[in-house]
């Protein structure tokens, strides 16, 4: 049995990604500002390298060494270049990118030590063709494939690998929070999706449950778009 970390577990994609990996036979600690229903569900943010530890010191204490790491946990933004202001450039980049930083850096020697580990970096299909009124937002999850793509190269000799899943549309409280704001349309986005449905948050966790089992060992650095079709 293995122990994974998922971020963002109390929610949404994290969610499901978390209830997927413990009935695929993990320990699993969750990670989220929100609690969960996990036995091992603990409240911190991703941004606080602090608080960051402290939640993985108890998880290891009591699950013994992280070998997988999900990165789910992640803000979304919405607003014209012009409005953005430094401060909300910085929140979003600071939980999307930072926090996928420090979670990666708090567990990757332990993972070193033991030659095995998986890293799942949760991204977004924005990242494919850009998103105008977005650009924090994709600059930070952009930003997230490109260390995806660095930790495969420097760790895949100790036998860690770290992929990212693009996810696109998914029917989250993320995705339906923007749709009442106003900022999507899940019928037009439908009507444009190749496969005609919006994404469900098992759809990512089965992707997720492949990219960390041991068959999966050969594909590292690698951008796994779950889409529905619509980025090729
Ligand atoms: P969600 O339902 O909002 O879940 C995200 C969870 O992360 C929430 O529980 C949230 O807590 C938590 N969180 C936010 N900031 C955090 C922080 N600083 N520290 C710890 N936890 C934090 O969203 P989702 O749709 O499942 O999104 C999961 C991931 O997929 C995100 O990275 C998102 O950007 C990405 N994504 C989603 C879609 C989609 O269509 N849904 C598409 C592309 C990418 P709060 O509720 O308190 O903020």
């Amino acid at each position: 049995m293995k122990t994974a970390v998922v971020t963002g577990g109390a929610s949404g994609i994290g969610r499901a990604i978390a209830q997927r990996l413990a009935a695929d036979g993990h320990h699993v600690a969750t990670i989220d500002l929100q609690p969960s229903e996990y036995d091992f569900a603990y409240t911190a943010d991703v941004t606080d390298r602090e608080q960051v530890d402290t939640a993985l010191d108890k998880i290891r204490s009591q699950l013994g060494p992280v070998s997988v790491l999900v990165n789910a946990a992640g803000l979304d933004g919405f607003s014209s270049f012009g409005d953005i202001t430094f401060d909300t450039w910085q929140r979003v980049l600071n939980v999307n990118l930072n926090g996928v930083f420090h979670c990666c850096q708090a567990v990757i020697g332990e993972m070193v030590e033991v030659g095995w580990g998986r890293i799942v970096n949760i991204s977004s299909s924005s990242t494919h063709s850009g998103v105008a009124g977005m650009a924090h937002y994709v600059a930070a999850k952009s930003a997230v494939n490109g260390l995806t793509k660095s930790l495969a190269l420097e760790y895949g000799p100790s036998g860690i690998t770290v992929n990212a899943i693009p996810p696109g549309f998914i029917d989250t409280p993320m995705l339906r929070s923007a749709e009442q704001r106003g900022f999507t349309n899940v019928e037009k986005t439908i009507a444009m999706t190749p496969v005609r449905r919006i994404g469900t948050p098992e759809d990512i966790a089965a992707a997720c449950a492949f990219l960390v089992s041991e068959e999966a060992g050969y594909i590292t650095g690698q951008i796994l778009g779950v889409n529905g079709g619509r980025n090729t």
